[in-house]
């Protein structure tokens, strides 16, 4: 039976409006035709529609005629190309090939981005399937403070050396000033779950520790200590025990005073309304303190907290801590036990921070994102956030504007 049928492309192409593909496709099941594939994309107005179909070779000349006379009805060009079994295996084993989504951010994007990166994919064999613009539209005004451009690539092919391009990425990502994230386009990068966050540095900007220490009398030791530790130049447990030491004394109500006035990263108000609104589940995991950590679990309804205690006796803190250390290590394991309790596949967790101490997370995270991250981190991480503020996680997540200004309030 099969060789009395025939495979025929069609190509559309014109100036779009509604019923055009009705029209095409009201003649294609007059004959009865099967359709093997079908794909249709309107880029400013203009429609470009394919079609692929199985029709009797009878019926082949009719279907032509029919179509070619809509066509011209219609004031647009469609063209048809025969399609053997060898072309059509050919096809259906380039639909089955990797596909990877790079996203490109900035506060604008520049066509020597563009160009940069598009030349880097073309090296790798990758090949381009669709551009989609995720930011509303770019206001023409420059100056102003929420500009932002974000673009996703769809992209089709095995890249010859995934660690090389990732590193050329990165390197052009640095000099032209935008932020980019590679990942491989699967249901998981489309059902992400759980989300961790370092806290200090990443949810707000400061250092909780050199806040407490500055109210002490010790900030500035205290300050370079920290700033070793997250640039990953000595081990976190013992810097920690060393600059707990020196807050020996200090007033508990201290705390307070500085949890009311913490400075929240740009963005952070959005990112936690859209990730609660779309069911994520929400945790800090954080080489800081749990005291800060639950002040911003109430403001923001955070699911989990999970950071240092400092001891207080007679309403002044000891200089001790209390139970474990949650180091960089523990931040991994936690990250996998909530995911373990919430029922996430590790590919649909996203890990999101700054220092040394976040790298064991952000690598075991289906996503992990380095946010305006110390120069060891950033080198470290496979995507990161540096143009702008944190909501721009969202995108890496494949959100468009027009999807949450849709919800209100957004
Ligand atoms: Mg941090």
């Amino acid at each position: 039976m099969e060789h009395q049928k025939e495979l025929i492309l069609i190509r559309i192409s014109g100036i779009d409006r509604p019923g055009l593909t009705a029209s095409i496709t009201e003649i294609l099941s007059k004959y009865q035709v099967d359709i093997m594939d079908i794909g249709q994309a309107d880029i400013h107005s203009t429609l470009s529609l394919g079609i692929l179909f199985k029709c009797a070779e009878k019926d082949s000349g009719n279907v032509m005629k029919d179509l070619l006379f809509k066509a011209s009805d219609l004031g647009i060009d469609l063209r048809f190309y025969p399609v053997s079994p060898d072309e059509y295996e050919t096809w259906v084993n380039m639909q089955g090939k990797n596909r990877y989504i790079l996203t490109l951010l900035g506060r604008k994007l520049t066509a020597e981005q563009i160009s940069g990166a598009t030349k880097i994919l073309a090296e790798h064999n990758l090949n381009i399937d669709g551009i989609r613009r995720l930011t509303g539209r770019i206001p023409l005004d420059e100056k102003k403070a929420s500009v932002r451009a974000c673009i996703e690539f769809s992209v089709r092919g095995t890249p010859k050396d995934r660690e090389l391009l990732q590193h050329q990425l990165m390197k052009l990502s640095s000099s032209l000033a935008m932020d980019f994230s590679f990942q491989q386009d699967t249901m998981y990068r489309r059902m992400r779950r759980l989300i961790c966050f370092d806290m200090d540095s990443t949810l707000i900007q400061t250092e909780v520790i050199d806040e407490l220490a500055m109210r002490a009398g010790v900030g500035e030791q205290v300050k370079a200590i920290t700033e070793r530790a997250m640039r990953g130049e000595i081990d976190f447990r013992e810097s920690f025990t060393e600059r707990v030491a020196l807050l020996k004394g200090l007033d508990e109500s201290v705390m307070k005073e500085i949890a009311e006035n913490l400075p929240i990263t740009e963005g952070v108000e959005r990112l936690m309304y859209v990730l609660k609104h779309y069911g994520y589940k929400i945790a800090i995991l954080s080489g800081g303190f749990t005291y800060f950590g639950n002040y911003l679990k109430e403001k923001f309804g955070i699911d989990y907290v999970y950071a240092n205690n400092l001891e207080i006796a007679d309403g002044k803190l000891t200089g001790r801590y209390l139970g474990d250390i949650v180091d960089g290590k523990r931040k991994a394991e936690l990250l996998q036990l909530i995911a373990q309790v919430e029922r996430v596949d590790i590919a649909q967790t996203i890990a999101v921070g700054d220092g040394a101490n976040d790298l064991p997370m952000l690598s075991v995270a289906g996503l992990g994102i380095a946010f305006h991250a110390k120069p060891k981190v950033a080198a470290n991480a496979r995507q990161s956030i540096n143009t702008i503020g944190l909501d721009g996680v969202l995108y890496f997540l494949g959100f468009k504007d027009s999807y949450l200004e849709e919800r209100g309030k957004l």
